[in-house]
């Protein structure tokens, strides 16, 4: 028996554009389908399918965590994050949380190893979710 495999990713750098929209409606028109929202930053096909959630699990995302004592306040760091979520101080660096997006650019970019991976906000769990739609 031949089965015929199809792997389609509807992908934008832009948010706004219907991406989800397209994804839903691909995945409901066929008979048999895996739908994965990969939208790190927030998914949110469930909002229109509206599955019956059969397992959640919790999930963490990155949140850098300076060794004061390795630094030396540099500030490589935060000029590489593009999110502003670094502040370099003469003494002090400093970690907004809120707008970190756990890309971990800034612990590859510390020269001195000052920054290493912690743990951050939990995402809610209906946001990592295995459905049955
Ligand atoms: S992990 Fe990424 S987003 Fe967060 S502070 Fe570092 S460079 Fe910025």
């Amino acid at each position: 028996m031949l089965v015929l495999i199809m792997i389609i990713a509807v992908v934008s750098g832009k948010g706004g554009t219907g991406k989800t929209s397209i994804a839903v409606n691909l995945a409901i028109s066929v008979r048999s389908v895996q739908l994965l929202d990969c939208d790190v930053e927030g998914p949110n096909a469930h909002i229109l399918l509206k599955p019956r959630i059969t397992r959640q699990e919790l999930v963490y995302r990155l949140v850098p965590s300076i060794n004061e004592e390795r630094s030396d306040y540099c500030g490589e760091c935060a000029a590489f994050c593009q999110y502003h979520a670094i502040l370099v101080a003469p003494k002090k660096v400093l970690i907004f949380p809120e707008l970190c997006r756990g890309c971990g650019g800034c612990i590859l970019t510390c020269p001195r190893g000052a920054i290493v991976e912690g743990r951050g906000a939990r995402l809610e769990p209906s946001r990592r979710a295995t459905a049955a739609i």
